[in-house]
């Protein structure tokens, strides 16, 4: 962490802007049948036959995204990937290809491009999607990244947030909030680094939460599971605002209500823990974190026994009228009206 480990800096202006994106792209293979042409040409090629296709984007700015001085470089590129991926898992589709814009000023040498690349081509590997194209310029100070993600669409399976189902049930992946309980730890050892840079970080015990945070996962493994439970949700988003947030969302757009069952939200011993240390409640940290990048959907309750049994999946809520509401009942069993809030808001 914040270590300047007396590394090799190549200035980025020695290779010149075309050296530069041979030099960081030499390594991306092709593994995908619909990749023609990839990085090399104008424009890449990809030939989907009659399939659907989807396309999401997003952007990262650093300073408001991520902070350089704890996100290593390798991660940074992981992350900018495996977000972009899991927009397009919670549309129910494969991720096939994407494309990494990048904006970086003369501050960054060409070994920090190579260690942001490594983290791209890691996860282009690990997800098995091409890096078919992008585009390099220069910033006058920070950081930008932007990938674009495409995937298909098997048959008729996209699925979207404006299907949910008043009766139907609300389901979440894995645990929430610790993303978000990461990243007090890394500002916390930020700080104690700013008083003593002799200070070793102190992230024992909490390798789960920064783990969630620096390097979280797209979940992949749930689009199959469901494809082989044959379940297919009513509506789908995922989670990297918060869990009211995305609950919010579903409901707005499905025109439902929804009853969220504290006692049932998903959360690691570590998270736990975590929010007594700090004095944060558990509860508004699943509800408000964010960046777990879950997926968050409802089914009819005909599917229930299908995925009753996988410790992957935990049935969370009841989706009800629209007129009923969108409630937290707590463990006093009392009602709670849900408010979105976002992460940046929770900050404040
Ligand atoms: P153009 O001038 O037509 O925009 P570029 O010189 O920017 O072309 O890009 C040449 C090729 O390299 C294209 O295939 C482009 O998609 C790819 N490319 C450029 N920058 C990146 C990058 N940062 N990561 C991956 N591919 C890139
Ligand atoms: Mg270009």
């Amino acid at each position: 962490m914040i270590e300047d480990k007396n590394q090799q800096r190549t200035q980025l202006s020695d290779l010149g802007e075309f050296g530069l994106i041979d030099h960081l792209t030499k390594n991306f293979k092709i593994s995908q049948k619909s990749t023609v042409k990839s990085i090399g040409d104008d424009a890449a090629v990809l030939d989907f036959k009659n399939e659907k296709i989807v396309i999401t984007t997003d952007l990262l700015v650093e300073g408001v995204h991520f902070d350089l001085s704890y996100v290593p470089l390798k991660h940074l590129g992981y992350k900018a990937v495996v977000v972009n991926l899991s927009d397009v898992y919670a549309m129910n589709a494969n991720a096939t290809q994407v494309t990494v814009s990048i904006a970086v000023s003369n501050r960054f040498p060409l070994e920090a491009l190579e260690e942001l690349y490594a983290g791209i081509e890691t996860a282009a590997k690990i997800y098995n999607i091409d890096v078919v194209g992008g585009d390099t310029t220069s910033s006058t100070t920070g950081l930008l990244i932007s990938v674009t993600a495409i995937g298909t669409i098997e048959s008729d399976d996209e699925v979207y947030r404006d299907g949910a189902k008043s009766s139907d049930l609300l389901v979440v992946t894995g645990d929430l909030g610790a993303a978000y309980m990461g990243l007090q730890i890394l500002e916390r050892e930020k700080e104690v680094y700013k008083v003593n840079p002799n200070n070793q970080p102190d992230l024992d015990g909490y390798s789960y939460i920064i783990e969630r945070q620096l390097k979280p996962e797209a979940r992949k493994d749930i689009i199959k599971l469901l494809k082989d439970l044959n379940v297919k949700p009513s509506s789908m988003i995922d989670v990297s605002d918060g869990l009211s947030s995305e609950i919010m969302h579903l409901c707005k757009q499905s025109n439902v209500g929804c009853d969220l069952y504290e006692e049932k939200i998903p959360l690691d011993p570590q998270v736990i823990s975590t929010c007594e240390e700090f004095n944060i409640d558990s509860t508004t940290v699943a509800l408000n974190g964010g960046e777990d990048y879950e997926l968050l959907f409802t089914i009819s309750q005909e599917d229930y026994s299908k995925i009753k049994a996988n410790p992957n999946l935990t049935v969370i809520g009841y989706m009800k009228e629209a007129q009923e509401g969108i409630h937290l009942v707590t463990r006093a069993d009392t009602k709670i009206p849900i408010k979105a809030q976002g992460w940046k808001n929770f900050n404040a």
